[in-house]
């Protein structure tokens, strides 16, 4: 029944976890879901795989694609381009899978004014101090990159914390019980979303 189900935007501030979600429930259902695979001019980390988590690009290539209006939504973050291709989400749509969309804010944004009608979801680190902590943990960043996310990631809440941003709110606390959620949120199931927290600490 997944080709019934709206398109799902995750979005949520750098090192809350979203991918650790995603991974999670792409290997509990292999055939059900569609990663909408994004275009970023950023390296690949350990680990990830062209074509997988990203279309790996340099930014001229970047560039063009934007020139070509192959973009349904692009954002500058922390230094890199990121974008949706129309492509991506056509193919996933193709395959009668929901698709899964991981994006920041600017895309959101972009992403309501545009066609899509997704379903909204964020998700929420439990505190700011949780939020330095894991993406320090991720060993993925430089302190100048961590710092810089960090920076981000108030932007991400600022603008979550306005009416009608979002649909739906887990707070990724315990990992089980954001997955638990999550899960359902993805099978297009009902929950009862959670209050975002103050996240001023
Ligand atoms: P994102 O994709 O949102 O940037 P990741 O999925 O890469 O975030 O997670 C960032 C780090 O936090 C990873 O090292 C991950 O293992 C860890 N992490 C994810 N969820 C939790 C959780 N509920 N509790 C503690 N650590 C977590
Ligand atoms: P990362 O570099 O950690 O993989 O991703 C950094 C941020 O870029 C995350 O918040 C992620 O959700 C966001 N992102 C990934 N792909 C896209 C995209 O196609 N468009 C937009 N706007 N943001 C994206």
């Amino acid at each position: 029944m997944s080709q019934f189900l709206r398109p799902l935007v995750l979005s949520g501030p750098s090192g809350v976890g979203k991918s650790t979600l995603l991974a999670r429930l792409f290997a509990d259902f292999p055939d059900k879901f569609g990663f909408s695979v994004s275009h970023t001019t950023r390296p690949p980390r350990p680990g990830e795989t062209h074509g997988k988590q990203y279309f790996f690009v340099p930014v001229n290539e970047f560039k063009d694609l934007i020139a070509a209006n192959a973009f349904i939504e692009h954002a500058e973050f922390s230094g890199n381009f990121y974008g949706t291709s129309f492509e991506t989400v056509r193919l996933v749509h193709e395959q009668g899978r929901r698709c899964i969309l991981d994006i920041e804010a600017q895309g959101v944004r972009q992403i309501k004014a545009s066609t899509l009608d997704p379903v909204y979801l964020f998700i929420s680190p439990p505190s700011l101090a949780a939020l330095r902590s894991r993406l320090q943990g991720r060993g993925t960043e430089t302190d100048a990159s961590v710092q810089k996310r960090l920076a981000t990631a108030l932007k991400e809440i600022e603008y979550a914390k306005e009416p009608n941003v979002h649909d739906l709110v887990i707070v990724n606390d315990d990992l089980d019980r954001a997955y638990d959620l999550f899960k359902q949120v993805a099978l297009g199931e009902d929950i009862v979303t959670d209050p975002l927290p103050p996240l001023d600490d």
